[in-house]
């Protein structure tokens, strides 16, 4: 039952829908290093299409009614476009979801020190990372800064052509006999992962009772404040993440791949709002969701966990007319959904971490997991055989390229995603995505093949299931 490589079967015309499609993912991904731009972006693209505010529709009272697009954000983190359909919402939904957050390492609200007369910040990270991918290599800072006066100041330095760039040194390899001989894990300690940001004192009169004790770390400060309006304190009520510099770009002498940050999950997510806005007219009404907090258990407010997507679905319901707490039930319950999340793409330098029948192969297509989870699919949304088979007949039918895969060999390790959650109101999920190689990694590999049949098995979905 090997699954045929997706490239064999392109028209040009569909090469060339690939690349435009790949095109955009790769400026997408670039320029949305964190899961605030992400939303941000997000929200551009569906008002561009058509979106309306969800906030705008209820202090106005208007009415909801098949056809109109609203869209829902939660603390800048989440997002949730909706595409009204004629059947009734009780029916049930098609949802598509997909996470923005991807690891990192985050600033720590105390950040700034100096020493060896260098400026540095601390950093707190986020999500499953080896520390040891983090050194010698160019970052970039992308957040915001909040101030007590209410105002916020974005952050992003590292990225433009001209920006300066940061990095987090590694003990030469002269003297690294006693660190090359400890397990990867102890290799580079977490908490050594200090960004280095400055070099340069400002000046001062050596007799000068009031000179700076750290003279570097103040220039790095005065920087700030000239360029940013922020000053020292102002990092207590930050979100600044430490994300790779550079943008995503075409691998292999063919152009087949894109090696970029954030793969996980932009490239679910980013085919996922595409899909959504460019089918118009369903009759299920279709969802997307795109949500934080994955990478550290879906938790918090802005979490897969929080209420925010039944709460909106309740207030999208009321102003459909369908305000009823049972229709609410039932329209969750009735629901199918594609829970999106990358795979671990099949890697022969590590071939005895796969079982090869059941891995996830670079350039096979749209992978479903129809379990995820750990030691036995602990923790995991195990979907119904019989809501496969729907899922499998409709990707036929459009002639979407899938494949089925596990997250390597049995007891090899897991992971698991939102599908449980979303599992809660008893709606079909099934795990599905984007296999990458180097996951985690600062620069993962996904195939533009695969990103194109994710893109067309979303649009099949919204429009067949
Ligand atoms: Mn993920
Ligand atoms: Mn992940």
């Amino acid at each position: 039952m090997e699954r045929p490589c997706a490239w064999k079967k392109y028209t040009p015309q569909q090469i060339e829908e690939l690349e435009d499609l790949c095109r955009g993912y790769k400026q997408f991904l670039s320029e949305n290093k964190t899961e605030r731009l992400c939303v941000k972006t997000g929200i551009k693209m569906a008002e561009e299409a058509g979106y309306v505010n969800l906030e705008t529709v209820i202090a106005e009272g208007r009415a909801l009614k098949a056809g109109d697009k609203v869209y829902a954000a939660n603390h800048g983190k989440d997002l949730m476009l909706v595409n009204l359909g004629t059947a009734p919402l009780e029916q049930g939904f098609n949802i598509l979801g997909a996470h923005v957050d991807s690891p990192r390492l985050d600033l720590k609200q105390n950040p700034a020190f100096e020493a060896g007369d260098m400026a540095y910040l601390d950093t707190h990270y986020y999500g499953g990372v080896k520390s040891y991918h983090w050194v010698a290599s160019p970052l970039a800072l992308v957040g915001v800064i909040c101030k007590k006066d209410g105002t916020t100041v974005d952050i992003n330095i590292g990225d433009k052509a001209d920006d300066p760039v940061f990095t987090i040194s590694d003990l030469l390899i002269h003297l690294s006999s006693e660190q090359m001989a400890k397990p990867a894990k102890d290799a580079v300690d977490a908490e050594i992962l200090d960004v280095i940001v400055g070099g340069r004192p400002v000046k001062f009169d050596e007799d000068d009772k009031d000179a700076p004790k750290e003279p570097v770390k103040q220039m790095f400060l005065d920087i700030l404040e000239e360029q940013y309006d922020v000053e020292e304190e102002d990092f207590l009520s930050a979100e600044i993440e430490v994300v790779p510099a550079g943008p995503a770009r075409d691998m292999g002498l063919d152009r087949s791949m894109i090696l970029g940050y954030g793969h996980d999950d932009r490239v679910c997510a980013y085919p996922s709002m595409l899909a959504q806005i460019n089918v118009t007219n369903v009759e299920r009404t279709s969802i997307t969701l795109i949500v934080d907090k994955e990478e550290i258990g879906s938790v918090g407010a802005t979490g897969m966990t929080s209420r925010f997507f039944e709460n909106t679905v309740a207030e999208i319901m009321t102003l459909a007319g369908e305000d009823s707490p049972l229709a609410l039930r039932r329209a969750l319950a009735h629901s199918r959904m594609l829970s999106s999340d990358v795979s671990a793409g099949f890697d022969p330098g590590y071939a005895g971490k796969f079982e090869t029948k059941n891995a996830a192969y670079m350039g096979r297509g749209l992978c479903f997991n129809k379990y995820t989870g750990s030691r036995g699919k602990g923790g995991s949304n195990d979907a119904d055989a019989e809501y496969v088979a729907l899922v499998r007949d409709i990707m036929d039918e459009a002639g979407v390229d899938f494949q089925t895969c596990e997250l390597g060999r049995v007891n090899a390790g897991g992971g698991g995603t939102i599908a449980y959650i979303m599992a809660k109101y008893g709606m079909n999920v099934i795990d599905s995505g984007v296999a990458v190689l180097s996951m985690h990694a600062l620069w993962e590999v996904a195939n533009k093949a695969d990103i194109y049949e994710a893109y067309r098995g979303y649009k099949a979905f919204i429009e067949r299931a």
